[in-house]
């Protein structure tokens, strides 16, 4: 079966969001488990919201997740071109097909006849929709219009039947033809609406199914009678796409997870250091499962195994804590040569590191993966943590609130003592800084060792949460240790 052809197409709005990156994800497994094609389309048809940087933002987004589109924006395809905002001749043309073929009307009911006719309606118990009035102008009436200057809405006529369809997640549905009354396809000022363009390059692109949020399951009986109607006109193989429509995925307080919620933006988890492998890791887990509590696998792993039919129809729980658990994961998965490119950009656009750094800067990051490796979840978290390695004693700082570690009164003994014996170790490596410090401090001084060693880990390092103390202290070289311990006794 690989005349699959599945699409993403969202709407170049805002920053990309999860449940975007979910969809696309879906849509990209399907189509690789298949063996068909993924076409990543664009709609842009409205002007007024759609934006040139949060395009190529959803470019940048797919292409660092990689989902790697088959036809789309910039690698073209048989359905050139992929923005809906180059494809408006074919959108004007399609509309005066269905209108001459009778699929379609004008409508000239203004904005507060409908209103009126709606409050009526509710007040008789009708169901609200358009009413058809305009289905069925005379010519007299459309004269009458015509020299009033308004300017028609172009609207979709609907078969007046009841829609069923199986969908591919969530079973049988049927909805009844009164509720979905006619709608528009093409504003009074000519703009094609999204009903229309949708549909319109799904027929086209030759779209045989389509996957796509819950939110949008009541434009689908609509969509399923206009694939009819341009079956009917000749427009595209007259294909109606099966649908599969994927569960709502929820935030905070069981409340839909919204664009405005802070972990729904896809820049938010690339600014943190989160792998693309981890986030699509998780956001397979909305709505599917591996099976055998199998919750850490690629997406390729994912592709061999999707089936659209074991999508899970009920609402998925986004948990961010999981999410950052199931990234830790893929850190730990990678080899620590790995793991060191991962971090490199981060720690330039931190300016940890400058754009080209040193061949001893580089020395020394290698050697200090194996510390932190296991202790983040973030590659942001790997940059906080190694900043004290690379920065000049100039620009060291000791986090504010892990200050008091080391300018109470414990804390300067701590330092104090520290310093003398490590002054005389001659030998600066990890097991002999351990061992004089432990003599010194846990022995000689009685402290517990969460007071002795805190006040040197802030000295050090500037924060509570570092890598292990004395590697840190051995990478980070006697010199330079003892400076900082000088440093912190005089803050
Ligand atoms: N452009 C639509 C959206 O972003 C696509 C919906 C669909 O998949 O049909 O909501
Ligand atoms: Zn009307």
């Amino acid at each position: 079966m690989n005349n699959v052809r599945v699409r993403f197409c969202p709407s170049p709005t805002g920053d990309p969001h999860v449940g975007m990156v979910r969809t696309a994800l879906f849509n990209w497994a399907y189509a690789r488990h298949t063996g068909g094609t993924f076409v990543f389309r664009i709609e842009d048809t409205d002007t007024a919201r759609d934006s040139e940087d949060s395009y190529r933002m959803l470019l940048d987004s797919l292409r660092w997740l990689g989902l790697n589109w088959d036809e789309g924006p910039e690698i073209g395809g048989p359905f050139a071109p992929y923005r809906q905002s180059e494809r408006l001749e074919i959108y004007r043309d399609v509309a005066a097909k269905l209108l001459a073929s009778g699929h379609a009307y004008y409508c000239y009911c203004s904005q507060e006849e409908l209103e009126q006719r709606r409050e009526k309606a509710q007040a008789e118990n009708r169901t609200p929709g358009y009413d058809g009035k305009c289905r069925n102008l005379t010519d007299e009436e459309l004269g009458q219009f015509k020299s009033t200057n308004r300017e028609p809405v172009l609207r979709f006529k609907m078969p007046g039947s009841d829609f069923t369809w199986m969908d591919l997640v969530r079973g049988e549905l049927t909805f009844a033809a009164e509720h979905v009354p006619d709608y528009v396809l093409v504003r009074a000022n000519g703009d094609p609406l999204y009903t229309l363009v949708n549909p319109v390059d799904d027929a086209l692109m030759e779209i045989t199914h389509v996957l796509r949020g819950e939110d949008l399951l009541s434009s689908t009986p609509r969509q399923i009678a206009l694939y009819a109607a341009l079956k009917d006109i000749g427009v595209g193989k007259g294909i109606t796409p099966e649908f599969g429509h994927l569960p709502y995925v929820m935030g905070e307080g069981n409340k839909k997870l919204s664009k405005r919620d802070p972990e729904s933006s896809l820049s938010m988890y690339r600014n943190e250091g989160f792998l693309p492998e981890g986030l699509l890791n998780y956001l397979a887990l909305l709505g599917w499962s591996m099976g055998e509590d199998q919750e850490f696998f690629s997406i390729e792993q994912m592709a061999t195994a999707f089936e659209i039919t074991r999508v899970n129809p009920n609402p998925a729980r986004f948990d961010l804590k999981k999410c950052t658990a199931i990234n830790a994961d893929w850190i730990r998965s990678l080899s620590p040569a790995e793991l060191q490119n991962r971090l490199l950009p981060y720690l330039t656009t931190s300016a940890v590191l400058p754009e080209k750094p040193t061949v001893q800067q580089l020395d020394l990051l290698a050697k200090s993966i194996e510390l932190i490796q296991e202790r983040i979840e973030t590659l942001g978290q790997g940059v906080k943590m190694l900043r004290f390695l690379f920065v000049s004693d100039d620009e060291f700082e000791i986090d504010p609130d892990d200050k008091p570690a080391v300018t109470d009164e414990s804390g300067r003994s701590v330092l104090v003592a520290a310093s003398n014996v490590l002054e005389e170790l001659d030998d600066w490596n990890r097991t002999e800084i351990e061992a004089v410090l432990r003599a010194e401090l846990i022995e000689t001084m009685a402290l517990k060792p969460k007071n002795a060693f805190g006040a040197l880990r802030v000295a050090a390092t500037g924060r509570r949460v570092s890598p292990p103390l004395f590697e840190s202290l051995e990478l980070l070289g006697k010199t330079r240790s003892l400076a900082r311990i000088t440093a912190a006794l005089s803050s």
